[in-house]
């Protein structure tokens, strides 16, 4: 459903209603806070669209907060990626912040709840703690170690911060309440033993906060006014309310929509960095993968992105999103901005037989039809020898094919209607040679043959042509869901990637720029691939095919 103007999705009305009632002073701070154990995705997309945008719309600020409390996933190259993909998105973040910068005020947050008796050390394993929190039915039992005295805990906490037990021999625990139907308030763990090396604290911290125990408390210390997270969080939201509540710390309140799912692909960092490392894709900024980057190098606009995201809106229910709605983006994007160009991806030569050989002259074509004025008009070169697409041309037709087959007329886009006189094949029976003749006065703009032909082909003139790779991509999973499967690296497309090494280009591409779109006239849309290209390949994406040719395929079903 389109996310109409004039209607509010809910947090829009939450957030309208506490500018009503001036609470925090009628203030939006909202935060985008990413765990730096993997590159951004589409999902993520949603969320940061969703929290900047909120600030955007109430004059508010969003705060980008790497959520950085497990050591052993996180690396300063995923920070970088982030902030680069939200910054290409189009939003700039208030302060940059870091939930390893709390450390110490989250310790001292747990002293004060150990104080009031709030919190303990617990010295059971953690499948003793599994097995004495009961089951959703049955209630939970306290372990040997809940009733030990605040003096006791105190020198525990503060000897497991100092490093004086290994891994996984104590955690702290909130003392709750074991019986709660909610089995996150049965005693949840709030810190654990981890000596291992942070991104940034280095080794000064031998215990580490927990999610739920660092997140709602980050909040709270930045003055969070809209805490807004997926449904998965919703049972861990009387936690969060609760730990604000005993620490008597800054009101922040969590509101949860529905996290994006979108067909064909997986969205969990889990599963993309088992593609990148046992290199199913190229990197993480595979043009097939889901992420930011890959969207970008596939040639993705951060305006189609933006756009999808709020087409989708906020939803409080799960869906899947078809990956349609992300190509129809793109497409009207590309539609609008993109150049267009002429490419021949499966060549075969056509000679013109009645042009004089060795001639050439200078075509125009504008940049872009779609645009006021065209964006201007670039030359094409033209001479009797031309490569078109093997699938332009047919020797025994069925009715209605509008391209070449012997005797048919087609119209040269930007340049002359040609008939078919003639084939040359090789010994084998390939066709290596379509033989034409062209009306010299039938030239585009200023045709006076009087003849119409159905039919409009592109080409690229051979002297003139310039040789480039281009890639072609396909879904990168043959299922809906791969993530409902068993393996479900079992169902990569096999032909996700098509890899054409000699296309032919019209001149004027090795003028593209990286980040800019092209429409190969009949082709698709694509794009110069930011990271193969060098100054002797050109190499191009395709971020999408002019058409969906998903959709006809469904039709035909
Ligand atoms: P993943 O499950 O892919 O590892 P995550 O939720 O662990 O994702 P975080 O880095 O913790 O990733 O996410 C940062 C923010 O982005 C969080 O607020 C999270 O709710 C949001 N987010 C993550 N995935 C999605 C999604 N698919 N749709 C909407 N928001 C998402
Ligand atoms: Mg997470």
């Amino acid at each position: 459903m389109l996310n109409d103007e004039k209607s509010l999705n809910f947090i829009e009305e939450i957030i309208e209603e506490d500018i009503r009632n001036e609470k925090h002073a009628g203030k939006v701070l909202t935060r985008f806070p990413p765990e730096p154990n993997g590159y951004l995705h589409i999902g993520h997309a949603k969320s940061i669209v969703l929290n900047f945008g909120l600030a955007q719309k109430y004059n508010g600020r969003t705060n980008l907060r790497f959520d950085d409390t497990n050591p052993v996933t996180e690396e300063t190259e995923y920070v970088e990626s982030i902030k680069n993909d939200i910054k290409w998105l189009g939003f700039r973040w208030a302060e940059e912040l870091y939930t390893s910068d709390y450390f110490e005020t989250l310790y001292a947050f747990a002293v004060k709840l150990i104080e009031k008796g709030l919190a303990y050390v617990d010295d059971s394993s953690s499948e003793e703690i599994a097995a004495f929190k009961g089951t959703p039915t049955e209630p939970g039992k306290p372990t040997p170690y809940r009733d030990r005295s605040v003096a006791e805990n105190l020198r525990l906490f503060a000897e497991m911060r100092d490093g004086k037990y290994p891994d996984g021999d104590k955690v702290l625990r909130a003392k709750i309440d074991l019986a709660s139907p909610n089995m996150h308030l049965r005693d949840p763990l709030l810190y654990r033993i981890k000596h291992a090396h942070h991104h940034r604290t280095g080794n000064k911290w031998r215990i580490y906060p927990m999610y739920d125990f660092a997140h709602g408390q980050s909040d709270s210390i930045e003055n969070i006014t809209h805490s807004i997270c997926t449904l998965e969080f919703v049972p861990h939201r009387p936690l969060y309310d609760w730990l604000i509540d005993q620490l008597e710390i800054f009101p922040s309140k969590q509101y949860e929509f529905a996290r994006l799912n979108l067909n064909y692909t997986v969205m969990s960092k889990r599963k993309l960095l088992q593609l990148v490392n046992e290199k199913y894709v190229d990197g993480w900024d595979d043009p097939r993968m889901p992420t930011i980057s890959g969207l970008r190098r596939r040639g993705y606009t951060p305006a189609s992105i933006r756009n999808f995201c709020e087409r989708i809106g906020v939803a409080k229910r799960e869906n899947i999103i078809d990956v349609g709605l992300l190509e129809f983006c793109i497409r009207e994007d590309l539609n609008q901005t993109a150049w267009r160009r002429m490419a021949v991806l499966d060549p075969v030569k056509l000679v013109i037989t009645n042009y004089p050989a060795g001639q050439t002259e200078t075509l125009t074509g504008e940049n872009n039809p779609e645009a006021e004025g065209g964006e201007g008009e670039r030359s094409i070169p033209f001479s009797s020898e031309l490569w078109i697409e093997r699938e332009d041309f047919m020797e025994n037709p069925p009715k209605k094919f509008f391209r070449l087959a012997p005797g048919l007329m087609v119209r040269l886009k930007h340049a002359y209607i040609i008939k078919c006189e003639d084939v040359v094949k090789d010994a084998a029976g390939n066709i290596t040679e379509i033989h034409c003749t062209y009306l010299p006065e039938s030239k585009s703009g200023e045709d006076t043959s009087g003849i119409k032909v159905k039919g409009t082909i592109h080409w690229v003139s051979v002297p003139h042509a310039k040789t480039v790779e281009v890639r072609l991509y396909d879904r990168l999973f043959n299922v809906e869901n791969p993530a409902a499967e068993t393996d479900f690296k079992s169902t990569i497309n096999p032909d996700s990637l098509q890899i054409i090494k000699n296309a032919y280009a019209e001149p004027d591409l090795l003028h593209a720029v990286p980040g800019k779109g092209y429409q190969f006239i009949r082709k698709g849309y694509f794009t110069l691939d930011s990271k193969t290209t060098t100054a002797d390949k050109l190499v191009f994406n395709r971020t999408v095919t002019l058409r969906d040719t998903w959709a006809k395929e469904l039709r035909k079903e």
